[in-house]
């Protein structure tokens, strides 16, 4: 049994995942008399929403990721360790890890969601999903390297597959990596490569339903992708992918493009440790919980964030941070519920509105009660990602980044600094 102490009575909390969920509960439980592990198998945090920034060259990886221990500081009461989940011995009380086991009184299991690419392998292995800041990198990298690679190509049919970019999912992930890769390329790259002829470059955003946006209103959808035509984005609604084998993409209506690159933000699952646990899946494979954020059939173990299909007013809550970190602070409350005796409450979500940046001084937002477009959500958004990011340090480096962006019209973080060999890959 990994960190046992027999000596310690207190009872002993097991987090899964120290994303928005898992943290938000850790802290949630601060100045309680528990043991609290907090589990993960990266050693930091990580602010999903700028890893877009990442993978366009705007902002340094390390500007999005904090050490999960130093955030833990100050904590008396928790221990980090970095290791891989496998499972989890519900009879036993027991989490198995790539590490040994753990017993556990209490489970919060938080550990995400990632990439879907929905059974089709031949996308999984020739695209690029944008979850974590591996494949952040990556593409980054790969951009970056397609422009060299093109600029000493003379076959112009080759060049303009490595100059075409192409974007799947027209939700908030993929509408904004499309409208800053547009902005990289034709405000920045157009200066860096004077040898090459802009009009072959492409970026194409793919979306198979009849609007981006889906979660929001009709409006905002067709404003938002208005401003991404305007912006250079060739946006293709209905434009559902059959196929890519690395080379040329083909849609279901027949139509083939030619792309080096497929960037894939059409879907995302609970992380496959949900599957494995055996508490049913529901809607993108995320396990169902009672309305107290609990597993049915088990009242000591509770499951947050992305992970969770929590039934909200209007059907289930998206996979979103805001989700993540009330589900989180609400499963904390519930513990202490627990622990001193009283009933665990039900959840009910908050909804503050969604926003979705589309490049310079243009987003849109849903807020409770408006519908919002341009400048003033733009800066609204800019400033929520400032003011929710972890780290004094990271929001400085973000600040600086930006000022320096925005003031010179630049995207600064073109360097090909490998940040993950396994993840490579090759020309
Ligand atoms: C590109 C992108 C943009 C986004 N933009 C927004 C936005 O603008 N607004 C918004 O509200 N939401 C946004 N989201 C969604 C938001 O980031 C997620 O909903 C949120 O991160 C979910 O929090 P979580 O705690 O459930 O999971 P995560 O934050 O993903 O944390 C899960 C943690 O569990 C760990 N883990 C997973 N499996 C294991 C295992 N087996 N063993 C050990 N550790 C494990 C992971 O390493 C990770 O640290 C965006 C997401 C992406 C990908």
């Amino acid at each position: 049994m990994i960190g046992a102490d027999a000596t310690d009575k207190r009872p002993h909390i097991v987090i899964i995942g120290a994303g928005f969920a898992g943290l938000k509960a850790a802290k949630g439980l601060k100045g309680e008399k528990v043991k609290i592990t907090i589990l993960d198998r990266n050693n930091y945090h990580l602010f999903q929403p700028l890893l877009y920034q990442v993978a366009t060259a705007t902002i340094a990886p390390d500007t999005i990721v904090y050490p999960t221990r130093a955030l833990l500081r100050g904590q008396k009461n928790v221990r980090f360790r970095q290791t891989e989940v496998i499972d989890i011995d519900v009879s036993k009380q027991r989490v198995i890890t790539a590490d040994g086991e753990l017993s556990y009184q209490y489970l919060v299991i938080a550990p995400g969601s990632e990439t879907n690419f929905f059974s089709l392998s031949a996308l999984a292995e020739h695209s690029v999903g944008l979850k974590n800041i591996d494949q952040a990198i990556v593409i980054r990298n790969r951009v970056l390297a397609l422009f060299e690679l093109a600029a000493r190509e003379s076959d112009p049919a080759k060049r303009r597959g490595m100059l075409t970019f192409v974007v799947v999912g027209g939700g908030p992930a993929g509408v904004e990596l499309a409208g800053a890769l547009s902005e990289l390329i034709h405000t920045v790259l157009v200066k860096d490569y004077p040898e090459l002829n802009f009009v072959e470059t492409r970026v194409v955003l793919l979306e198979a339903g009849q609007g981006l946006l889906p979660a929001m209103p009709e409006k905002l959808q067709r404003d938002a992708a208005a401003a991404l035509r305007q912006k250079g984005v060739e946006v293709i609604l209905r434009g559902a992918v059959a196929d890519y084998d690395g080379e040329a993409v083909t849609l279901k209506n027949g139509e083939v493009l030619l792309c080096r690159t497929l960037l894939w933000a059409a879907g995302v699952r609970a992380s496959k440790l949900i599957e494995k646990l055996g508490f049913g899946t529901a809607g993108q494979k995320r396990a169902p919980v009672a309305s107290t954020l609990q597993v049915e059939g088990h009242p000591k173990i509770f499951i947050a964030g992305d992970a969770a299909h929590i039934e909200g007013k209007k059907g289930p809550l998206p996979m979103t941070a805001v989700v993540a970190l009330q589900s989180g602070s609400h499963v904390a409350r519930n513990i202490k519920h627990l622990l001193h005796g009283r009933k665990p409450e039900p959840f009910r979500f908050r909804d503050l509105g969604s926003m979705a940046m589309i490049g310079r001084h243009a987003a849109v937002g849903r807020l409770p009660g408006a519908n919002i477009r341009g400048f003033i959500p733009w800066l609204l958004l800019l400033a929520v990602h400032l003011l929710k990011l972890t780290g004094i340090r990271n929001r400085l480096s973000l600040l600086g980044n930006w000022l320096w962006g925005y003031l010179c019209n630049d995207k600064p973080v073109r360097t090909m600094i490998r940040g993950c060999d396994s993840c490579w890959k090759e020309e």
